[in-house]
């Protein structure tokens, strides 16, 4: 396996800190929230976010690494970090240069994941901070080529986030997330080393990494075997590439969500027929932000994705931005909370139990801040 410099997890799951600043300071959208949380600038907007059960379905665990963590595993495991101290470690990460900068963190960071117990405290944080936030379900992308490239065991990967997941109120799900520079030979052979822990550690396939000439059908077969294991499949497409990079990982791949997917937008065609088959596309608007994609361009794309009839989900801040950008109400902020869960690989009778927490979390809300009660549409907000 190749020992280069590990590819971004996703181009747009860049390491974020989460304090309260640093989020704000993200979603420091112009748009004024929804007359329905006007009242007190948006604090009822942030608290009905906060109440509504959700499900995680675009993260990847090496992005939830936080500076204290990454600097008690460096001494732990006798690891050099290319930062003088925390500070200057925050100030790498708030902000890139470009993708060579964002490398550059990126291996950093995960540098100093390297034992079973790393994993546990990785997943062990980011879980504890999920449900602290009503995230009642994550299903999380993992680097197993990057990690495995380091000579990370398979085995210390999937026992440590196993190990996690089970000490956690959140239903946690993980997912082998192929990186698209590797190519396909290398994809198989980390689909062929994950056999063992599917479906006991793993319960998809994923593909990420640099997306523009790495076309999704070069990954056909392996996408095959994955489906042949009973692995649910998923990619990022659409984010860089064009619409023609979603048909294919529809028609070639037959994935059963799309991450980013902005782009089917340029293809009314394939948003209809996405549309129809209720094929989900996971949008993280906030790193789309951060990474400059569709710089000048995202605030429309994301309104003109909310009226397309395409089923989509948002996480962390993207809610509050996307509910501000859009103009959301409080009933359409709890349909995209329920469509989360929709979207997810959960079992049909734990879905529809999150969907009616969501109603019931929205209904407590709504009493609460002395809401008018009005009859919500409860449906998927197209
Ligand atoms: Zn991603």
């Amino acid at each position: 396996m190749p020992h280069a410099a590990s590819p971004p997890p996703c181009m747009a799951a860049p390491p974020i800190e989460r304090d309260a600043a640093d989020v704000s300071a993200l979603v420091s959208c112009p748009a004024p929230p929804h007359p329905a949380f006007a009242a007190d600038g948006g604090a009822a907007l942030r608290r009905l976010i906060r109440q509504l059960p959700k499900a995680e379905l675009h993260l990847h665990i090496e992005g939830t690494l936080e500076v204290d963590l990454m600097f008690k595993l460096a001494a732990r495991n006798g690891v050099a970090l290319p930062y003088a101290d925390a500070a200057a470690a925050r100030a790498a990460r708030a902000s890139y240069a470009g993708l060579q900068d964002f490398l550059d963190v990126y291996n950093a960071c995960t540098a100093v994941l390297l034992t079973e117990d790393d994993f546990f405290e990785l997943a062990d944080a980011y879980l504890a901070r999920a449900a602290a936030d009503n995230v009642l379900t994550a299903e999380m992308f993992v680097d197993v080529q990057g990690h495995m490239a380091r000579g990370v065991p398979l085995d210390a990967i999937a026992s440590g986030l196993l190990r996690a997941a089970a000490a956690s109120p959140v239903d946690a799900s993980f997912i082998l997330c192929i990186q698209r520079e590797l190519g396909p030979a290398a994809a198989s052979e980390a689909l062929k080393a994950a056999r063992p822990y599917v479906p006991s550690a793993f319960i998809g396939l994923g593909l990420a990494g640099a997306e523009v000439g790495n076309m999704p059908s070069e990954y056909e077969a392996v996408f095959a075997e994955a489906e042949e294991m009973g692995l649910h499949k998923m990619a990022h497409a659409g984010e860089e590439g064009g619409a023609r990079y979603v048909w294919e990982a529809i028609r070639a791949l037959r994935v059963e969500r799309v991450d980013h997917g902005i782009r089917a937008l340029e293809d009314p065609q394939l948003v209809a027929a996405m549309a129809a088959a209720r094929l989900p596309i996971t949008l993280c608007p906030l790193s789309n932000l951060r990474l400059q994609v569709y710089a000048g361009e995202l605030e429309a794309r994301v309104r003109e994705v909310l009226a397309s009839g395409i089923a989509h989900c948002y996480v962390d801040g993207n809610y509050e931005w996307v509910a501000r950008v859009a103009g959301l109400g409080p009933e359409q902020l709890a349909q995209l909370a329920a469509a989360s869960f929709e979207a997810s690989f959960l079992p049909k009778e734990r879905k529809k139990a999150h969907v009616a927490a969501v109603w019931g979390a929205f209904d407590a809300w709504r009493a609460e801040e002395g809401q008018p009660h009005r009859p919500a549409a409860r449906g998927h907000p197209h």
